[in-house]
């Protein structure tokens, strides 16, 4: 049968119904799940059969849900989790611990930034940040005998770099590591990391695929790809038996293509728990049904006002990566041919105080610390999400003091622009 193209997969994937089953993914809003006997119970704990126990773990309504992002992707096995942070966290701890290495972009999300650079290093992890643009040689130099992933974020958020996926990927498998890639701006509408080689995908749902603001949330979705047998030292977590699973090993029980997301479930949600709820899970499925839609009026939302401000002579730079002469014009022409996203970043004239005087004067786009969502708002991340840095920390993570955060919604452009407008003229 032939596949189906991704605006039916956003609809159909995940879930179908049986005779006289409800046609939308039911909220099963259940903490807990009934059995007639221990023995029954007893299999699920041993990972003997699959059913659901406890939605710390599993639930049925967010099992669709990943389901669906799971096809979406292109991948094997999916969860959610209760935020991006979660889903960051889990997609590397679920393979690195205490001793171990792993390299990431330094222009990722300011909180995925602090995830690592302080928390995880308190858990005994090594990060070495390197440029997304860092050539292979300097990946070389940065990769050691304990490194355990590469992450990177497709469209960098807020500077808007674009990952070469299919060049680290090469690299990192020539290396035997997995790449793990956060394609929260992207989404699988616009690119499909899996399909250029990534391993592992994560999201924070939270921004486009929700789309409406409405609930926090992850994803990590798992492409079934990568061979953990073949470096079983370097990954005995998935290689070797799990005392706290009565000795399974989960590549052995569950394959390639089961290994990554079970092993998560059973011991990382089982023991930290972030888990999504079930209505949130509702929800969420209720924004990736219109996502191909909605992505391509954020596109062109950002497209037409990166002109604008192109050509406006009280604007210092613009990036957007479908602008002629933009850095990274031919990446984004390679990774994401149908548009990226809806977020443009700028600089006004006139530096810091500029950007927050001309954010003061717009009257329809709000200030936010949010992004991708149906209504157009921005920030100023040198006084707000990334106020901790100092001016040469902000610009190693491609942040300048003056960089304007705008998030496209789905108004209309001609309003948008207006405001633009008025703002900068008062
Ligand atoms: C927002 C964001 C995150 C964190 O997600 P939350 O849902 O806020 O926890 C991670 N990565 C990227 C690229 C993001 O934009």
């Amino acid at each position: 049968m032939k596949e189906y193209s991704i605006d039916t997969k956003c609809i159909q994937s995940g879930y179908t119904p049986g005779n006289g089953e409800p046609r939308q993914i039911p909220i099963i809003q259940s903490t807990t799940f009934k059995y007639d006997t221990s023995e029954e119970m007893g299999k699920l704990f041993d990972l003997e059969a699959s059913g659901y126990f406890y939605s710390r773990l599993q639930n049925p309504t967010c099992d669709n849900v990943a389901a669906r992002i799971c096809d979406l992707e292109g991948g094997t096995a999916a969860m959610l989790t209760s935020s991006g942070q979660a889903a960051n966290l889990f997609a590397i701890f679920n393979i690195a611990s205490c001793g171990d290495h792993v390299i990431a972009s330094s222009g990722i999300y300011g909180g995925t930034f602090n995830l690592f650079n302080v928390t995880m290093r308190k858990m005994g992890i090594d990060f070495t940040f390197v440029s997304p643009d860092c050539t292979d040689e300097e990946l070389e130099k940065a990769i050691k005998p304990n490194t355990k992933a590469i992450f990177g974020e497709t469209i960098a958020n807020p500077a808007l770099m674009i990952f070469d996926i299919e060049r680290v990927a090469n690299f990192a498998h020539a290396h035997g590591v997995p790449l793990i890639i956060d394609n929260t701006f992207a989404t699988p509408v616009n690119c499909r990391p899996i399909e250029w080689g990534a391993d592992i995908v994560t999201h924070s749902t939270t921004k486009y695929m929700d789309g409406h603001a409405s609930c926090v949330g992850g994803c990590i979705v798992d492409s079934g790809k990568f061979d953990w047998n073949k470096y079983a030292d370097k990954f005995p977590g998935l290689t070797t038996p799990d005392d706290s699973y009565h000795g399974i090993t989960y590549t052995e029980r569950f394959g390639l293509e089961g290994a990554f997301i079970t092993k998560a479930t059973a011991q990382l949600m089982r023991d930290f728990g972030s888990s999504q709820s079930p209505f949130s899970a509702y929800l969420l499925n209720l924004g990736l049904e219109s996502l191909p839609l909605r992505m391509k009026k954020h596109c062109e939302n950002a497209q037409k006002v990166a002109e604008f401000l192109n050509t406006n002579d009280k604007i210092e730079w613009v990036n957007y990566c479908s602008l002629p002469g933009n850095k990274y014009f031919d990446l984004a022409k390679k990774y994401l041919p149908n548009g990226s996203c809806g977020v443009v970043s700028f600089g006004v004239k006139g530096g810091r105080a500029a950007a927050e005087k001309f954010m003061k004067n717009l009257k329809l786009a709000s200030i936010e610390t949010h992004v991708a969502d149906s209504k157009t708002c921005c920030l100023h991340p040198a006084s707000a999400t990334h106020r901790q840095m100092t001016d040469e920390e902000l610009i190693s993570c491609g942040i300048s003091a003056d960089l304007i955060r705008f998030s496209c919604g789905l108004e209309s452009a001609d309003d948008i622009i207006d405001d633009i407008k008025q703002a900068l003229e008062a």
